[in-house]
C-alpha cells in the first residue's frame, strides 16, 4: 500500500490551507479523514493543537495528505527529512519511544564532538568550493540548509523531491 510504513500504518502530513506549507508529520492506522477529525478535537495544549485551533477559529482546517513511496522509514526519519527541507513543523522532536528533548540532543552532539577532539579523531569538514549543487542550483545562503550532520542540503532540490511525493496540486 503506498504511503505505509509498518503494515496498516499510513504516514501523513498536515498542511496549512493558507499557504500549503507542511506543518506536521504523523502516522496512523485509522483513515486519514478520521485522523484529521481526531486532530481537530484533540483537547491537549501543544504546538500542534495551538496551530490547528488558530485555523479552526477562522473556519479553516488542515489539509491531510499521505506521504507516498515510503519504504519503511520511521516517523522520526520523516520529521527530520521535512525539517531538513526547511519545513517549520509543529511536531515535538521524535515522539514515541525514541522521544528525545532537543536540548539533550544538542548536549549529546556537543559531547560527541568534544570526545572526538580529545582522542584526535575530530575532523573539520573539507573546504566547500563548489558554487552549485549537482543539479546546478547555486549555494546561496537562501538556498542552503545544514542538516544535523552539518552537510549542505540544496533547498531547491529538496523542494522538488518533496513536491514529487504528493499527487495533489495547489489551486492556482
Ligand atoms: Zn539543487
Amino acid at each position: 500500500m503506498p504511503g505505509s510504513n509498518l503494515p496498516g500504518m499510513t504516514m501523513y502530513v498536515l498542511l496549512d490551507p493558507r499557504d500549503y506549507s507542511i506543518r506536521y508529520v504523523g502516522e496512523t492506522r485509522i483513515s486519514l479523514s478520521n485522523r484529521l477529525s481526531s486532530h481537530m478535537h484533540d483537547p491537549r495544549d501543544n504546538a500542534r493543537t495551538r496551530w490547528i485551533r488558530e485555523l479552526t477559529v477562522r473556519g479553516n482546517r488542515p489539509i491531510i495528505q499521505p506521504i507516498h513511496g515510503t519504504d519503511g522509514e520511521t516517523e522520526e526519519y520523516w520529521i527530520s527529512w521535512f525539517r531538513d527541507a526547511g519545513c517549520d513543523l509543529v511536531n515535538t522532536l521524535g515522539g514515541g519511544p525514541h522521544h528525545v528533548q532537543p536540548r539533550e540532543l544538542v548536549e549529546r552532539r556537543v559531547a560527541a564532538i568534544a570526545a572526538k577532539r580529545a582522542d584526535g579523531t575530530f575532523k573539520r569538514r573539507p573546504r566547500e568550493t563548489k558554487s552549485a549543487c549537482r543539479n546546478g542550483h547555486e549555494w546561496t545562503e537562501e538556498n542552503t540548509y545544514r542538516n544535523g550532520k552539518g552537510q549542505r542540503i540544496c533547498r531547491t532540490c529538496n523542494r522538488e523531491r518533496q513536491r514529487a511525493r504528493f499527487d495533489w496540486k495547489p489551486k492556482p
